[in-house]
């Protein structure tokens, strides 16, 4: 189920190309990260950069998967020790967009994603009872660093949570990857290409003729696509309560994103929140938090990030789907898709 379904967030780019012409295509697909990932890349260092980015994806997952007994993830929810310095720089940009969020966004959410077990092939309903005695287990306080005699000065190279408590960076992990293959890409002079990493998106340049990329939103209702965002260089990642599910034996639905305020699968009146911008770890985070905030709280965070601007598709469970101003040029309505269609002011 869940592999079908992270199959239809990878199909969801839509691949309109000219055959006549056009450069060298390679393309590679991957399962990592627990889900299925397409790479595309055009022009001569193709090849090469998608057997390095396939291979850096492996590298990451290597560090930061929680069930790895050797990543850096695992080492630090049991006991902390030396980490990579990247591990430390990914927990620190995770640890501000915490912050950023006002605690939406919370890599310490861990002790109840495994207490409710949603992405699981056991996932339970808890009591009130285990809710509560996880929650005083998450917030970034619990996070801490410390620096062995042998780093350089200033440098950090451990990382530890305190007793009982954990991180997940399940919800910023593919956005971080997706991040790591648009450099190499650039290494290898790849111009145009496309990257799929489950709903994680990456859009390189310009297709191979001179048109933007057309990537849908998936319609969180049905099969189909709820819009469509004509894009260059820049990162389109979704969140959504559709994806990971477990319906209850009473008929309850709950989802795979943790309201950390309430220890709870957060009951957002969002069916999904796709964040465009140029920087894949922030999109990945966002959409995440986004979803969690729910309209309301979403369009003013989005409204306060004027300086550092970032787009967003939200589409509400009372069947809208709200649209951020700089995406007016580069939106198309999809035929047969319901939604009301409202594009925000500034
Ligand atoms: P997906 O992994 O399906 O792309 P997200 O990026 O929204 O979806 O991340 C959701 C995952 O992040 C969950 O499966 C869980 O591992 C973790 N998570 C759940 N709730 C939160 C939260 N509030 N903040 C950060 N991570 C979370
Ligand atoms: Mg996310």
């Amino acid at each position: 189920m869940k592999r079908a379904l992270s199959l239809a967030a990878a199909l969801a780019l839509v691949l309109s190309l000219t055959a006549c012409g056009a450069p060298k295509k390679a393309e590679t697909s991957l399962f990592a990260m627990d889900t299925y990932m397409t790479l595309v890349a055009y022009g001569d260092g193709a090849d090469e950069a998608l057997t390095e980015s396939a291979r850096a994806i492996n590298e990451l997952e290597q560090l930061l998967s929680r069930t790895r007994e050797d990543s850096d993830v695992w080492r630090i929810n049991h006991g902390g020790g030396k980490v990579s310095s990247e591990t430390v720089q990914l927990l620190a940009r995770a640890l501000a967009f915490s912050d950023e969020t006002g605690g939406a966004f919370d890599i310490t959410v861990a002790p109840l994603v495994d207490l409710w077990a949603i992405n699981s092939d056991h996932p339970h309903v808890p009591s009130q009872a285990e809710i509560d005695a996880l929650l005083p287990l998450v917030g970034s306080e619990h996070v801490s660093f410390g620096a062995r005699e042998s780093a350089a000065p200033g440098s950090y190279d451990v990382a530890y949570v305190d007793e009982g408590c954990a991180i997940d960076l399940g919800g910023i992990a593919k956005g971080y990857a997706s991040d790591a293959v648009k450099e190499i890409f650039a290494a290898h002079g790849v111009k145009s290409g496309t990257v799929s990493l489950g709903g994680n998106v990456y859009v390189c340049g310009m297709r191979p003729d001179g048109k933007p990329w057309n990537v849908a939103v998936q319609d969180p209702q049905g099969d189909g696509y709820a819009c469509i965002l004509s894009l260059s260089d820049t990162f389109v990642v979704t969140s959504g309560g559709y994806q990971r599910f477990f319906t209850a034996e009473d008929g309850t639905v709950y989802q795979h994103i943790i309201d950390p305020a309430t220890g709870a699968p957060a009951r957002s009146d969002l069916l999904s929140v796709t964040v465009i911008c140029p920087d894949g770890t922030r999109a990945d985070a966002y959409s995440t938090a986004l979803y969690v905030m729910g309209e309301e709280a979403a369009v003013g965070f989005w409204r306060l990030q004027q300086d550092d601007p970032f787009e967003a598709v939200l589409i509400t469970a009372d069947g809208r789907l709200v649209c951020t101003p700089g995406l007016t040029d580069h939106f198309t309505k999809q035929e047969g898709a319901s939604y009301e269609i409202q594009f925000l002011s500034r």
